[in-house]
């Protein structure tokens, strides 16, 4: 199947999408023209080039593989009205992932990941997707001496989103506590994820959809993959937490709604008339229950929600701003 509603302009900087990984290498960049993308085989942007999503290219002693020394970021695209596409808030996104990338002395050079995010879409002909940028310590050395290493930078775009749907969640207080920020920082940082995906395999095994972290004192940190936030009479607030990631989507619906950003306890969480979590991939996530606490309606997350999805899609142009054309 080939995709001919989505067919693309190429950049000039970007390389012809290869149908075989082998032959990408050996090619100079394609003069600019219309490309026609096979559905089932999105390329992927490898340093600099582009290649088959299952071609084998880290090697098995790849340090990130053993340790966890990479970073990512979780981004989105998404379809305008005007038939294009546009990537939300992708340099709020790209500095963090430098933050990140500066933990382990990568080189991240901002211009350039941006530059093949959009190439990659481009290229994979997708509007609405998910886009998953990863930098990580190659080889040259197998101890945790960092400096020696080759330094790499990959983008993925996907069609499909993988976290939580959009669906209302059920959720349970993990016994796992979040990663104190004291010893690994609130980045995206790869091996920290380790934390995360304790929490959540644990969680689904008692038949819930998502973990939520507290911390010792009785404090909400944030979700696995998501920020939390909670309505009482008619007002939003945005859990504050140092150990927690400071979200972009956070951030956007702070924005949007004038939340108050606080330190909230499991407590309050509990006796608010409505919670949400919130996140580039989950979006904005109505909580139906939080272990034995159900909640009812959720009016203002419903709403905030409607307003999200208008502003990422850019039919608010008074957030236009946020959004980078594809
Ligand atoms: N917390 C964690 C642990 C996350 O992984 C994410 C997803 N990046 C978020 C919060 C939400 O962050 P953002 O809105 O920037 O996607």
């Amino acid at each position: 199947m080939h995709l001919t509603t989505e067919v693309l302009e190429r950049p000039e900087h970007a390389q012809a999408p290869a149908h075989a990984a082998a032959t990408v290498r050996e090619r100079a960049p394609a003069p600019s023209r219309s490309i026609e993308v096979p559905a089932a085989q999105p390329q992927i942007w490898f340093d600099g080039k582009f290649i088959s999503t299952d071609a084998p290219e880290a090697p098995l002693t790849t340090h990130a593989m053993h340790y966890g020394t990479a970073v990512f970021e979780g981004i989105r695209s998404y379809a305008t009205a005007d038939g294009g596409a546009a990537v939300f808030r992708l340099p709020e996104h790209l500095e963090r992932m430098r933050k990140g990338a500066d933990m382990f002395g990568i080189d991240f050079d901002v211009e350039r990941a941006g530059r093949a995010v959009l190439d990659t879409l481009r290229a994979n002909g997708h509007r609405d997707a998910y886009i998953r940028p990863l930098t990580w310590m190659g080889t040259g050395s197998i101890g945790l001496d960092v400096d020696p290493l080759s330094q790499h930078l990959m983008v993925a775009t996907m069609a499909k989103v993988v976290h939580l749907g959009g669906a209302r969640t059920r959720l349970t207080v993990s016994p796992w506590k979040r990663n104190p920020a004291t010893s690994l920082p609130p980045l995206k940082l790869s091996g920290a994820y380790v934390n995360s995906i304790l929490a959540k395999r644990e969680a689904k095994q008692r038949g819930f959809d998502e973990a939520l972290f507290t911390d010792d004192k009785g404090y909400v940190v944030e979700c696995t993959g998501a920020n939390v936030f909670m309505v009482k009479n008619g007002e939003v607030t945005s859990v504050e937490h140092r150990d927690a990631l400071p979200g972009i989507t956070r951030d956007t619906m702070i924005a949007l709604s004038g939340a108050a950003s606080r330190e909230v306890t499991l407590h309050e969480l509990l006796d608010a008339d409505e919670v949400f979590v919130c996140g580039t991939a989950a979006e904005a996530c109505a909580i139906d229950v939080l272990d034995r606490r159900v909640f009812g309606d959720n009016p203002v997350t419903r709403e905030l929600s409607a307003l999200y999805a208008q502003v990422v899609r850019g039919q608010d142009r008074g957030y236009a701003h946020w959004l980078t054309a594809v």
